[in-house]
């Protein structure tokens, strides 16, 4: 399925919405200038990293790609494996490759005085961290199983949107689009990756919501569907 550029970047704000919107339903202990969960370990879609990109241009910016250029040097998370293919692996009851969370984590190299130099634009991997207690105090965050149910669903969405693209660590994606070539590229849909961090997308087979979650989620996954383009002409099931 190809998508143009301008009918991706809509799809993406829209899914955008529809989360702030289920957002706001939840009580949860995030709050501006809370930023322990702000590590370089955060992962994105080259649709997301163009957005993003794009926006770091057109404000003059580029001090950022500076910093996460400074990043790439350091231990970071770098998946092996989308959530699409997580999911695909899964269905044909294959097993999952193992991910390495044993590097050492940094703070994100967008954050300056506690507060993301990209907020407007952020990745949904920042948007999704919703943890019902404050981290600062307990040491760690605790995500809802519901809530963890819809984040898979907009992250498997998002890839969908983005599946000629690719997915990896914030620091990798965002260099690799300070590029203006790359960008061009990724623009008229004959990007060439050769970072070998960063993964080739895939389009949904199936979705990954648990049989108890399901018809709660259901009017969250009909607004995704409602939204006018090439989305709502996807036939995925559970
Ligand atoms: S996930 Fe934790 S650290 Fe991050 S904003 Fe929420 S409460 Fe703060
Ligand atoms: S990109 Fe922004 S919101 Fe995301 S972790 Fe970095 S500083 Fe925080």
């Amino acid at each position: 399925m190809k998508i143009e550029l301008k009918v991706k970047l809509f799809l993406l704000k829209k899914i955008y919405l529809i989360y702030d919107d289920f957002v706001s339903s939840l009580a949860v202990a995030c709050k501006k200038y809370c930023s322990r969960c702000f590590t370089n370990n955060v992962i994105m879609t080259s649709l997301e990293g163009y957005f993003i990109a794009e926006s770091i241009v057109k404000k003059e910016h580029s001090d950022v790609f500076e910093r996460v250029k400074a990043e790439v040097s350091k231990q970071r998370f770098l998946p092996r494996t989308t959530i699409n293919k997580i999911a695909e692996l899964c269905i044909n009851g294959e097993d999952l490759p193992q991910e390495d969370h044993t590097h050492a984590e940094s703070v994100c190299p967008l954050l300056t005085d506690d507060a993301c130099a990209i907020y407007n634009v952020r990745p949904f991997g920042c948007r999704c961290l919703m943890s019902k207690h404050d981290c600062r105090q307990q040491g760690y965050a605790y995500v809802d199983a519901f809530v963890l149910s819809v984040n898979h669903l907009f992250l498997q969405f998002i890839e969908h949107v983005d599946a000629n693209g690719f997915s990896g660590n914030l620091s990798d994606m965002l260099t690799f689009m300070a590029s203006e070539e790359n960008r061009c590229s990724y623009k008229t849909d004959t990007l060439k990756n050769s970072d070998t961090h960063l993964l080739w997308n895939l389009p949904i087979k199936v979705l990954m919501i648990p049989p108890e979650h399901r018809v709660r989620i259901q009017p969250i996954l009909n607004a995704l569907h409602n939204i006018n383009g090439p989305v709502s002409k996807m036939n995925c099931s559970f």
